[in-house]
């Protein structure tokens, strides 16, 4: 990344104060309000964060150590006093689509983005990078799609020739069964004469993760996950043992609680949506460090988008229901100790990037979660358990800097991320205001 690129324009300048870039081997020493440091903690006030372009170097209550905040110069004072500032960390998007434009909503015009080249595609999709950093969403968890665009990008995050962008790893193509839903995004386990072979195909191939497909969707019209599982407990054990042997976690999608079952037993690292998930399955996933992403954006979005999506008033009241029972699942699974990770599905109809992901955080508010378990939810959770190859999502010394400044506290409510606040990201800071550039998103 280059030191020259300073972001600031003079109107952004005007509506915020001046954090000093770290270039050229600058340290900065920040004096903050609050500061939510993404382990789960309580929030510390009047707390003081030192950090480069590296990474943090400080962060605590007491003024930091002289020798610490020296970099060529004597430096007695912070470079910024922010007494009404929270700091957090940059939030972590536990699922994504990022081959997908998720705000468009026109069926035909998706069918037809869909028809584009695998270069066409991640074209679009770099398009998005920038875009995505400076709504504070810094580090996506991507969970598939077949034309090697999320592949390409985790290439890219990982290289010298990185640009401004979020940390990015993806699975490539997820795996189905032959025929069954997410062909649009997976490969099918059949094509291979074992699982341990599809799992070495996704590995070779640079998959960071293995994403697979072991039940179909709600059917919005019966209001119920109606078709049967794709994958047996052996055949998902399998994968999760093959994926296990190239030291690689899983990720499964799933909704409909016989198919949960068998995901749940098979052993996998994350569920991702987890509709009509019972209250004995959460259990077993606490018991069994299984982590949760319950993406209610692509549900929420049909609600939101009834009227051109076509749904009748009997379709919305299933959704609505569903939406219901999601909330309350979540509620209870918050209490009972499930690790949640917040995670929009942003690609899906209606889901943008990064915004998607501010949304999704508020329907989680929405449901009943405290502000500040979600917080922790959109950073240090994720973090903990997601293996990221990079260290963020906490504010403390060794993890990058890449963190929210905002005069609006999320503890208060966390619609507030939606308003204006300055993104730090390594040697980059920009300020984001109340209506960023969300097109091709
Ligand atoms: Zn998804």
């Amino acid at each position: 990344m280059s030191a020259a690129r300073s972001r600031l324009s003079t109107s952004e300048m005007q509506s915020s104060v001046q954090i000093p870039a770290a270039i050229a081997g600058r340290r900065v020493w920040l004096r903050l309000g609050t500061m939510i440091d993404g382990s789960g903690a309580a929030p510390q006030r009047d707390a003081h964060v030192v950090y480069s372009k590296a990474g943090i170097l400080y962060a605590g209550a007491d003024t930091p150590p002289a020798e610490m905040v020296k970099s060529g110069r004597t430096a007695t004072t912070p470079d910024a006093e922010l007494p009404d500032y929270t700091l957090l960390p940059g939030l972590i998007d536990a699922h994504t689509h990022i081959f997908l434009e998720g705000g468009e909503l026109d069926l035909d015009k998706r069918a037809a983005f869909l028809k584009q080249s695998p270069e066409e595609l991640l074209e679009l999709a770099r398009g998005r990078l920038e875009k995505i950093v400076r709504l504070g969403v810094t580090a996506m968890r991507d969970c598939g799609d077949r034309d090697g665009v999320g592949l390409a990008l985790s290439r890219l995050c990982a290289s010298p020739d990185r640009p401004l962008m979020p940390y990015i790893d993806s699975p490539g193509a997820a795996i189905h069964r032959r025929g069954r839903y997410g062909s649009f995004m997976a490969d099918p386990l059949e094509s291979f004469p074992t699982a341990a072979a599809c799992v070495a195909a996704r590995v070779r191939a640079g998959a960071d993760r293995i994403k697979l497909i072991p039940t179909g969707i709600i059917n919005f019209k019966q209001g119920a996950v109606t078709t049967a599982p794709q994958m047996t407990t052996e055949e998902i054990g399998a994968i999760v043992a093959a994926a296990k042997s190239h030291n690689r976690q899983t990720i499964a999608h799933g909704s409909g609680d016989d198919g949960l079952e068998r995901a749940i037993e098979g052993g996998v690292d994350s569920i991702e949506h987890g509709f009509f998930l019972r209250d004995d399955q959460l259990a077993k996933m606490r018991d069994r460090h299984i982590a949760w992403a319950p993406t209610f954006s692509p549900v929420e979005k049909q609600v939101d988008h009834r009227d051109r999506l076509g749904w009748d008033a009997h379709v919305v009241a299933n959704l609505k229901k569903i939406l219901d029972r999601h909330a309350a699942s979540l509620v209870k699974a918050h209490a009972m100790g499930v690790e949640i990770v917040a995670g929009s599905d942003a690609g899906s109809c209606g889901v943008a990037h990064g915004l998607g992901f501010l949304e999704e955080l508020e329907l989680m508010e929405r449901a009943g979660l405290s502000p500040a378990a979600i917080v922790y939810s959109a950073t240090g959770a994720s973090a903990r358990r997601l293996a990221f190859k990079e260290k963020f999502g906490e504010i403390k010394p060794g993890y990058l800097s890449r963190f929210i400044l905002t005069r609006h506290s999320p503890l208060e409510t966390v619609a507030n991320l939606r308003k204006q606040k300055i993104i730090v990201f390594d040697d980059q800071v920009f300020a984001t205001g109340e209506s960023p550039d969300v097109s091709g998103l």
